[in-house]
């Protein structure tokens, strides 16, 4: 009952405020404020939002609020950029694993992804890239968050992830006479450029690829190769024509270092690192966007989602090592970002991943970065989102207390707001 009321008010916040959006000037004051760029938190902050977007900061005071604005005190709160995530399946949902699945309509799916877009926005991320759904069930869903039907993080989708016949994109569950088929699957180069195309026909942002087996398909394994170095440059080189970037799956080392030479623009998961791939990625600038948080879901309740046998296992063979590759990685100055695979673990937990980037190597500094700017470089969007500087969008939350004194604080965001529109503020 009780989510059932936050939901109404949630909706009444989210269209009243809506309508005053045009409002001219706003401006908003908080205790303490990170940036996101800046190495040290600001005290005293003032922004003022024009239009949605950042016009101007003050920091300690220096701004002045003339009278007769609107204007939103957040008291001693902390401000910082909405938080971003590079791996979400918000079409998908966390107990949907293993048969389950195929239960699952695509009209299904993309209702799914509405109610998941609220939760994501309402846990303080402001943008995210969903990474992967059949039927561009992701695409409408964004095109539903921009024309303003629905509320959600702004979305970089991806349509349905590439892979070849029986790899981890693909639908393995069911015997041969059903003949089933998941979207994205191409085999050859040739074939998956055409696939390349398609997707941007139908308003992909990004390309996905698996460049390796993966723990939730059945029958990969996750340290199996799954395309040709042909095939590879294949993609990267269709989706960087026409200015997309490429999101590689990869967990095994021989897998990452393939998709890493064939120069894909991050490697999810990358759970598998040895010296020689850290090397790559750090040399190639490619980001890594590894779900260091899901783990211990799946592992406490994964045979409750209807994950097989074989998924928990193959958890199991990742998990520790995963986070292994995350602090050398972290210790070697590679660009690792926030992006947790949300729909393995429910959604509106993400910021649960950053107490452990922390605890596996970075400081909190370095995980609100990597959930922030960092991750606005990897998306192409350094210009709009990421930061609270002028000019990009007003996307910003405030939390009670210092994250950096205590970054557990970020799984429970009170304040949201995105292009100067107040979704939440309890
Ligand atoms: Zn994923």
């Amino acid at each position: 009952m009780r989510s059932k009321n936050l939901f109404l008010a949630t909706v009444f916040v989210f269209l009243g405020l809506n309508l005053s959006a045009s409002a001219d000037t706003l401006y908003l004051k908080a205790g303490r404020m990170i940036d996101g760029l800046s190495d040290r938190a600001i005290d005293n902050p003032v922004v003022r939002i024009e239009d949605g977007r950042i016009a101007e900061v003050g920091r300690n005071n220096s701004l002045a609020i003339p009278g007769g604005v609107d204007v939103i005190d957040l008291g001693n709160r902390t401000i910082l950029p909405g938080l971003m995530d590079a791996h979400v399946h918000l079409t998908s949902n966390h107990d949907d694993k293993g048969y389950r699945g195929l239960i699952v309509s695509l009209p299904r799916a993309a209702i799914n992804g509405v109610a998941n877009a609220r939760k994501t926005l309402m846990a303080g991320f402001t943008t995210v890239r969903n990474v992967g759904a059949d039927g561009f069930s992701d695409i409408a869903l964004r095109d539903a968050i921009n024309d303003g039907d629905v509320p959600g993080p702004r979305l970089l989708v991806s349509g349905p992830t590439i892979c070849g016949t029986g790899g981890h994109c693909d639908n393995n569950f069911l015997p041969k006479e059903y003949n089933a088929q998941a979207d994205g699957v191409a085999n050859g180069p040739w074939a998956m450029r055409a696939k390349v195309r398609e997707n941007i026909k139908y308003g992909a942002d990004l390309i996905k690829i698996t460049a390796t087996g993966g723990v939730f398909s059945k029958g990969t394994t996750v340290g199996g190769r799954h395309f040709t170095m042909e095939e590879l440059i294949a993609v990267v080189e269709e989706a960087h024509l026409r200015d997309l970037k490429v999101a590689a799956h990869a967990h095994g080392t021989e897998g990452i270092k393939y998709a890493i030479r064939a120069g894909v623009d991050s490697v999810e998961h990358a759970s598998m690192l040895d010296g020689e791939a850290i090397q790559l990625a750090k040399d190639h600038g490619t980001f890594l966007s590894m779900d260091i948080y899901n783990t211990e879901y799946t592992l406490a309740e994964g045979e409750k989602t209807g994950a097989l046998p074989e998924n928990i296992e193959k958890e199991r063979q990742v998990g520790t090592v995963q986070r292994e590759s995350f602090r050398r990685a972290v210790e070697a100055g590679v660009k690792v970002v926030l992006g947790s695979d949300a729909a393995i673990y429910p959604h509106g937990d993400n910021g649960k991943q950053l107490s452990r980037m922390v605890r596996f190597g970075m400081t909190p500094m370095q995980a609100v970065k990597a959930a922030t700017s960092l991750n606005a470089e990897l998306f192409g969007r350094a210009q709009d989102v990421g930061a609270i500087e002028a000019g990009r969008y007003a996307d910003i939350i405030a939390v009670d207390g210092d994250p950096l004194d205590d970054i557990s604080i970020l799984e429970t965001v009170p304040f949201v707001m995105k292009g100067g529109v107040v979704y939440k503020n309890e």
